[in-house]
């Protein structure tokens, strides 16, 4: 993105993706495209062993794809799902039977009839705009890429085969790349290519390991063997430091990792702020896996499971068995602590392919989460079942994604009363007083939250859906990325207003969004009367230590302040500069400095 020339130094900036500070020697990998394919005409009698050859290429692949996830370093196994959804594409009809039918139909030879496969998904899949989607093109085309290869016999070095200590250079990783890193040989990696939502990035930030992409020209300015600084918290790429820029950046690391442990050693202990007051500081958590994490950090529960993984992964809907089997196992691990289950949250930027969800102009606006649940009852009622059924295994509570209004939070609650009326005739039993929330993360649920407080246990604020959909943001479009901004003034007056109904109708509410998470924005929620907050694993630490540096009185006057200010900016500015004064750690660090 930006390229600063200092004597031999060079000074690139991407996206940062994973965090952490690395220093290290650039290997080169060439993950560049399978050469041009010509296209050439097959006589009838060699058709059918043209075919055989395509579906030799097509076994070939599952193979190989199937010893990569098996191959796969514990740390990744919740992102095996990458790898199937992998497997089904090979299996896919519009490229498995469609290319079988050019060979056939077109007599071509089979990378060409693959080819034209490809080319058709990439025309439906650019008509489509919305990033999430248009970037899973890059799945069907590393399978498509992968089948090329076998076809023409060439051969890509593996990564698995890298057995020393570097950086990684690439113009682009694949998941099925990203699934080989050894994360003890390979530092970390930069990418030319790539966004924060690709699926590689999100396998790096579980390996830890530090990743910055979006270099655009990272292969071509780094030689193989340079010496390479890489920020993964700042996006900052330093190649062949100057001595004193290395001293500076061993300087930081080790005060990284200082601080880290420093602070991570006492996150199993309570957020308790200044003056006394005890803030819950919980998880949001994805996969099963993810538990022992979410505890080592200092986690006090899951305040958010995430449960669509299962669906997006399957052809079919996952069974009541298999849900059960996976939310048992996640109460008993974080027990006596509560896990909050959220219902399925299917549709937008949560897409699953195939015949059970239909394309949208406008996900975000249409048939998905509790919509999409209360629209197929029998889907939903499996999840509700197993999470009943899971309840008397830990402490469960089960919370309803994007909650519109009130008639929505009766027509779930009549189907888990169905539910467990169903439960109690075949005389399986369950927790009977099982809390049941709702996610407050669409305006018109905060215009309504005295009518719906009431009718639940507890609301969980979605910054995430709130702040898109309060001004208007598409939350993966990096376009309007800049607008994003949790200190807009109308998000924080509508967080205002949600407590305010939570605290009257004497439920308790918390904030379950990356907001939670962001140690900038913890004071304000605290002063707003936020008593809990869920967060991505890794942020437990920190904003446990920013609570221990607060006092709620002090904060409550403070932030005050923040509702006389009309802009987004404003805000931000206030916050930092009284963040800065209460918690001097924060800028000392380089927390303010994003
Ligand atoms: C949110 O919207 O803030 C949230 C926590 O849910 P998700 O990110 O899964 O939509
Ligand atoms: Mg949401």
């Amino acid at each position: 993105m930006m390229d600063a020339r200092v004597s031999g130094q060079r000074s690139l900036r991407g996206v940062a993706v994973s965090p952490g500070i690395i220093i290290g020697k650039a290997r080169l990998v060439d993950r560049s495209k399978v050469k041009i394919f010509y296209q050439y005409l097959i006589s009838d009698d060699q058709l059918n062993r043209e075919i055989e050859r395509f579906k030799e290429a097509v076994r070939n692949t599952q193979d190989q794809l199937n010893a990569l996830k098996n191959g796969m370093p514990e740390k990744l196994k919740g992102h095996a799902f990458i790898l199937d959804s992998h497997l089904m594409i090979l299996k896919d009809s519009m490229i498995y039977d469609a290319s079988i039918r050019r060979i056939l139909d077109d007599k071509i030879n089979a990378e060409w009839a693959l080819k034209q496969s490809f080319e058709e998904i990439r025309q439906i899949f650019s008509q489509v705009d919305d990033e999430y989607i248009s970037t899973r093109i890059k799945d069907v085309e590393y399978v498509t890429e992968r089948l090329l290869r076998d076809l023409s016999g060439t051969q890509q070095e593996s990564l698995a085969e890298i057995n020393e200590r570097v950086i990684i250079v690439a113009h682009e990783l694949s998941p099925g790349d990203t699934s080989e890193l050894n994360p003890s040989k390979i530092m970390g990696y930069i990418t030319d290519a790539g966004g924060r939502t690709s699926h590689a990035a999100i396998m790096a930030q579980a390996l830890q390991i530090p990743v910055v992409v979006g270099l655009e020209s990272a292969t071509r300015l780094v030689q193989e063997g340079d010496l390479l600084i890489v920020d993964g918290s700042t996006g900052e790429v330093i190649v062949n430091p100057e001595e004193e820029v290395i001293i500076e950046y061993q300087e930081k690391q080790l005060q990284q990792e200082e601080y880290k442990s420093s602070i991570t050693r006492v996150s199993h202990l309570p957020a308790i702020t200044l003056d006394g007051h005890t803030i819950a500081v919980k998880a949001n958590i994805e996969f099963l896996e993810e538990v022992a994490a979410a505890k080592d950090y200092g986690g006090e529960g899951i305040g958010l499971y995430r449960t669509e993984f299962p669906y997006l992964k399957s052809k079919g809907t996952p069974g009541e068995d298999e849900l059960f089997e996976d939310y048992k196992e996640v109460a008993e691990i974080i027990a006596p602590a509560p896990v909050t289950i959220r219902t399925l949250d299917l549709g937008a930027d949560k897409f699953a392919s195939g015949p059970k969800f239909n394309r949208e102009t406008n996900p975000a606006l249409g048939l998905r989460a509790i919509r999409f649940c209360l629209k197929r009852p029998a889907i939903f009622k499996t999840q509700l079942r197993a999470i009943l059924r899971a309840s008397l295994y830990g402490k469960v509570q089960v919370m309803f994604p994007m909650i519109s209004g009130l008639q929505e939070v009766l027509d779930a609650k009549e189907i888990l009363a169905e539910v467990k009326d169903e439960l109690d005739r075949e005389k399986v039993n369950y927790e009977r007083k099982i809390k049941t929330g709702i996610m407050i993360e669409i305006p018109s649920a905060v215009t309504m939250a005295e009518v719906l407080a009431p009718h639940v246990d507890f609301f969980s604020i979605g910054t995430n859906d709130l702040i898109q959909y309060a001004l208007a943001i598409d939350r993966v479009n990096e376009h309007v990325a800049y607008m994003y901004q949790p200190f807009d003034p109308a998000l924080l007056r509508m967080i205002r207003e949600v407590v305010r109904a939570a605290k009257n109708a004497g439920i308790a509410v918390s904030v379950c969004g990356e907001m939670a998470g962001d140690p900038l924005c913890v004071g304000i929620l605290l002063s707003l009367g936020i008593d809990e907050v869920s967060m991505n694993t890794r942020a437990i630490p920190l904003v446990k230590k920013v609570i221990r540096s607060l006092s709620l009185e002090e904060i409550r006057s403070d932030f005050q302040k923040v509702f006389e200010l009309s802009t987004a900016n404003e805000v931000r500015a206030y916050v930092r500069d009284r963040m800065k004064k209460l918690v001097p750690e924060l800028e000392q660090r380089g927390y303010l400095e994003i």
